[in-house]
């Protein structure tokens, strides 16, 4: 086949413009990521021999070959791994196959440096071979085929590919290094990178000085190495390789489990929220490895989903090596050791809980994840909700349960809760009058998730879990605490509240399931609540962005009977339409105070157009 053309993705192309045209401080990491690359694509190989050992024909001995050649200009990067054949070149070398990359580009704007801060949290893979190159080949024969073939590309819009008869199994790249990288054709320079940013990679980096090899890397997995002889750097540069990431670990756990099942974990979890975070697959990331082969990275038994953010190894000894990724599912050996994780993540976590500005920081970024237990996990509901950190009426802090239980006021034995979108909205919404009178915490729910495990989660250490938002409240046997001394505005005669009450379920008819009159409300008129049984008003309308249901329900209007606006309607004739239009503008005005869109805003603003006129012509 002779020689074709092809141009790149187009968001490839965007990439390689930053790339090429920016410069990149940190330049060398290309290196990493080439280095990176090949061992994956070994650790692949390593892993279909097991089913397929003639794959290896007589190279069984994985490595990554550096070299190279001052007088040509370039540096090599040669491993035998898998290799790609031509339609792996295309889509693997072509396109952007990574979504973390994807992701990447989406927050690219027209500010190149603020681009190369995006890049260092990404990493762009391959393609950073461009920073250093001017052209770059990639000649490869992948593992089983017998025809291999060379992708060149200098990076500014296409890319060629024909074949290439005589290469070796797996991949080599060859970088044209530009006139300004020179120095990465220095011995030294080269070794120091690899020892940098490689180490932990567990095959052997040779490098090839005068038709000499030297291994430039400790060569073994780094989770089997103790724990005392590992650095940070090392920890960090392994999570960058192992987890595709480029941020700080928040928490590095490394630990050997012995007894009936032995495995090794080396777990981390980010700083930084991973682009795929709340993608519908919800899959985790750890990868699996038997007595040191690489198994699968995708690998649904190894820990539940709400701990997702968790990435890393876990290295079993007691796993089949020939195990299947399907017969995985329901292995029991498999799902001890997701016990052991999961018990030994919660007790890092629990740890690590007592710095409460540390814990803020994971807190803010997966808290929303693990509380997908809360409803998920029931065995383990308890230890979730020991390590749930909320915010509150009370000040800005993130507190546990524990710490609301402790503040819990003389009387009180209801943990109260209410769930909304924006906490600063919440704290100021009318169903909270009542219990600021009363100086009682709230807890503020604002992540979507709170509203499907709310439900589940009755109680918390034998304390009920109760909605601030709903009807039933009755916080009569709270003392109000001394500096607040319960000030009874005085109220509507009764009957006259009975009658409006009756009067305005007359006027508003199905627009609202009942009328009643509120014990908790001081400042508003009015407020809407859910009935008992009936969805809460935030779950609802989450339920119908998704188009899961399209009608409202309508909710309980409760009125103040010590609002002067509640007297005045009280005492007036409520036959007339000026007390219809006027109930119908309270209910609105409850409604927008909900959060809720009105159903007919036209008449909604004629209504007070004229209701103002009439105030103002005094
Ligand atoms: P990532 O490694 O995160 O997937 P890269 O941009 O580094 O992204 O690489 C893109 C893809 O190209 C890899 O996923 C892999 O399929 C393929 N690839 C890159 N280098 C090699 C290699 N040395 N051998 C085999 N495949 C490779
Ligand atoms: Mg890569």
């Amino acid at each position: 086949m002779t020689e074709q053309t092809f141009t790149f993705q187009a968001e490839v192309s965007k990439l390689l413009d930053i790339v090429v045209h920016s410069l990149y401080s940190d330049r060398q990491i290309f290196l990493r990521e080439l280095i990176s690359n090949a061992s994956d694509a070994c650790d692949r190989l390593r892993y279909v021999a097991i089913t397929q050992p003639e794959l290896l024909a007589d190279d069984s001995d994985f490595k990554i070959v550096l070299s190279f050649d001052k007088a040509a200009g370039t540096l090599t990067v040669t491993d035998n791994g898998i290799g790609m054949n031509r339609d792996d070149l295309v889509e693997n070398l072509g396109t952007i196959a990574r979504s973390g990359t994807s992701a990447f580009l989406g927050q690219l704007g027209a500010d190149k440096k603020a681009d190369l801060n995006v890049i260092g949290q990404f990493g762009v893979g391959f393609y950073s071979a461009f920073m250093v190159a001017e052209k770059v080949e990639a000649i490869s024969r992948k593992a089983g085929e017998t025809i291999g073939w060379r992708w060149v590309s200098d990076g500014k819009g296409a890319f060629t590919i024909d074949e290439a008869p005589d290469a070796a199994r797996g991949c080599r790249i060859i970088l044209h290094l530009r006139e300004d990288a020179k120095e990465f054709q220095e011995p030294f320079r080269l070794r120091h990178i690899v020892k940098t940013y490689s180490d932990h990679i567990a095959l052997p980096v040779v490098l090839v000085e005068d038709g000499k090899e030297e291994k430039v890397n400790e060569a073994s997995a780094l989770w089997t190495r103790p724990r005392s002889e590992i650095t940070e750097e090392q920890y960090k540069e392994f999570y960058h390789h192992a987890a595709h990431a480029f941020d700080e670990p928040w928490l590095t756990l490394h630990y050997k489990a012995e007894g009936a099942i032995e495995y090794t974990a080396l777990l981390f979890i980010p700083t930084e929220k991973p682009f795929d975070l709340f993608h519908q697959e919800r899959k985790t990331q750890a990868k699996l490895y038997v007595r040191r082969v690489f198994i699968t990275d995708d690998c649904e038994g190894l820990l539940p989903p709400y701990l997702r953010f968790v990435r890393g190894v876990v290295d079993s000894q007691d796993l089949p090596l020939n195990v299947s990724r399907e017969m995985l599912q329901h292995n029991p050996v498999l799902g001890k050791i997701k016990s052991g994780l999961v018990r030994r993540v919660f007790s890092e976590l629990k740890t690590r809980s007592a710095d409460a500005d540390a814990y803020a920081r994971f807190w803010n970024v997966f808290g929303a994840v693990l509380k997908e237990g809360l409803y998920e996990d029931h065995e383990r509901r308890q230890e979730i909700l020991e390590l749930c950190r909320f915010r509150t009426t009370s000040g800005p802090d993130l507190i546990s349960l524990d710490q609301y239980v402790e503040r819990m006021k003389e009387g009180q034995d209801q943990i109260y809760y209410i769930t909304g979108d924006d906490p600063a909205a919440l704290a100021r919404s009318p169903h909270l009058e009542g219990f600021f009178a009363k100086g009682i915490e709230v807890l503020l729910l604002t992540d979507p998730i709170d509203e499907f495990w709310v439900t589940s989660v009755r109680d918390y250490k034998e304390k009920h879990l109760a909605s601030a938002a709903r009807g039933n409240v009755d916080l009569g046997k709270i003392k109000a605490p001394e500096d607040k001394p319960e000030e009874e505005a005085k109220a509507a005669p009764e009957a006259d509240i009975t009658a409006l009450v009756e009067a305005l379920k007359k006027s508003l008819g199905a627009d609202v399931k009942d009328v009643r009159p509120s014990a908790l409300l001081t400042e508003s008129p009015v407020c809407l609540v859910a009935d008992d049984t009936d969805m809460s008003s935030h779950l609802e309308r989450i339920l119908r962005q998704h188009r899961q249901i399209d009608q409202p329900t309508p909710r309980v209007l409760e009125i103040n009977p010590r609002h002067g606006l509640i007297k005045r309607l009280a005492a007036m004739d409520k036959d007339g339409d000026a007390f219809t239009d006027a109930a119908l503008l309270l209910l609105d005005q409850a409604r927008i105070v909900d959060g809720e869109p009105l159903p007919d805003a036209i008449a909604f603003a004629r209504r007070l157009s004229a209701a103002m006129e009439k105030g103002l012509t005094g």
